[in-house]
């Protein structure tokens, strides 16, 4: 154990919590995180880290659900009266706002690699006297978006992570990467870093998460519950007709969506693990008299493990094409976000826990937890590391809430700040 690193980290509680809370301060959601990651870009910059932002890190082709160009548009113009640094918003232009610090110690050692994502939620922050943003006025500022997952906290992290990197950099070897990823949220971000080879070059990779479920205190080293996941809107084209006056020349729109969504419910589940498929919207019609011409059903799928979920996927495509052939109406789906299953590396792990037994503060180190946690596209960096040879894990810094994540009351404990980035610290220094 390292007791300069736990001291270092623990000074650095009010900065670590006022910075915390300007980003808090001004959510964006995901790819545009223009003015969050402009500030990334700008204190990596200043500490001497070599940065590579927008499109470098960011794959055009494999990003998820990406906002209309308008919508993008005003979130960048919206950042610039927010204090973004304007000389790195021309390469986050579009939507390309991932950022990845590099730190090279020229010394010999592996390259480790630290993931913390940037995006916020699209949820009205609650302005009741309990929720303490509102109280201690740090609540959001962009209306109808919010940090409700602590993404805010992780960003925070990363750049505390960085500062000390700096500080302890003559006891650093091999290369430190800092990856701040955009889009966490419906799980669209990861693949285009993956795909702009990121994480080619890692050898380790520790990605993280505050709260989960988790209390104060309690540190999980790997996070294996994760389920591999896809979410498809699938949109059908018919054809509007008079609904008295000559059904016969209709398509309905809404009778194929509707017929989709109970045959997407009643596919089989699968023999080798658990498998989830659920239709959150259906909108579908313009008016009671009216056959509908067009229905829109957005679906997600999960299971245990890729294979599990790629039969889920299928399954979902052949029942989509189906329902619309029924009705004579044309079907097209687009995936706007997935993630993979991917169990952590026991040698990693086990070094984790090595690194933070004994920790002051954590009263409960956990190796593995499989509890079904829901899906993370953390898991398509870690499954790239781990094909190529090395080794990744997820960890969660446990934080007593004050609401569940994505709840519009969301706040954790912000003490856990200093521990997770002495933790992270610990482990950097371990080669
Ligand atoms: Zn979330
Ligand atoms: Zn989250």
């Amino acid at each position: 154990m390292n007791a300069n690193i736990v001291d270092a980290a623990k000074a650095m509680s009010p900065q670590l919590k006022a910075l915390r809370r300007d980003f808090h301060r001004y959510p964006e959601q995901g790819w545009m995180e223009f003015r969050t990651a402009s500030l990334v870009a700008e204190r990596l910059s200043q500490l001497g880290f070599s940065v590579q932002l927008g499109q470098a890190v960011v794959s055009e082709c494999a990003r998820m659900g990406v906002p209309d160009a308008q919508t993008l548009d005003e979130a960048l113009a919206r950042a610039r009266t927010q204090g973004a640094i304007e000389r790195w918003l021309p390469a986050l232009e579009g939507g390309f706002t991932g950022v990845v610090g590099t730190l090279d110690t020229q010394r010999p050692g592996p390259t480790q690699a630290f993931r913390f994502d940037l995006d916020a939620l699209p949820i009205v922050e609650s302005t009741e006297d309990h929720h303490r943003p509102y109280q201690e006025g740090f609540h959001s500022l962009n209306q109808g978006s919010m940090h409700a997952c602590g993404h805010d906290g992780h960003a925070t992290i990363g750049l505390g992570m960085a500062e000390l990197l700096c500080q302890f950099s003559s006891q650093l070897c091999g290369k430190i990467k800092l990856i701040f990823q955009p889009a966490e949220e419906g799980v669209r971000g990861a693949q285009s870093m993956v795909e702009a080879g990121v994480v080619d070059d890692v050898d380790r990779l520790v990605a993280t998460h505050l709260g989960l479920g988790h209390a104060s205190g309690r540190v999980i080293c790997a996070a294996d519950g994760f389920l591999a996941t896809t979410k498809l809107d699938a949109h059908f084209s018919g054809k509007a007709a008079h609904a008295g006056g000559q059904p016969e020349v209709g398509q309905n729109a809404l009778l194929a969506a509707a017929q989709a969504a109970l045959g997407l419910h009643a596919i089989a589940p699968h023999s080798q693990g658990p498998a989830r498929i659920n239709v959150g919207q259906l909108h579908a019609g313009s008016g009671r008299n009216i056959i509908a011409d067009s229905a829109l059903l957005r679906l997600e799928t999960r299971g245990a493990t890729a294979d599990i979920n790629s039969y889920m996927e299928s399954r979902a495509f052949e029942v989509l094409k189906g329902a619309a052939a029924m009705q004579g109406v044309s079907v097209s789906i687009q995936r706007m976000g997935a993630a993979s299953a991917c169990a952590a590396s026991p040698a990693l792990v086990e070094k984790v826990v090595s690194c933070l037994t004994d920790y002051p503060g954590i009263n409960q180190l956990v190796g593995y937890d499989v509890t079904p946690a829901g899906s993370e596209d953390a898991t398509s960096l870690m499954e790239r590391v781990i094909a190529r040879g090395g080794q990744a894990t997820y960890m969660i810094f446990g934080a007593d809430l004050a609401a569940g994540h994505h709840h519009h009351c969301f706040d954790f404990d912000e003490s856990m700040m200093p521990l997770a980035l002495g933790a992270l610290m610990q482990i950097a220094l371990s080669p």
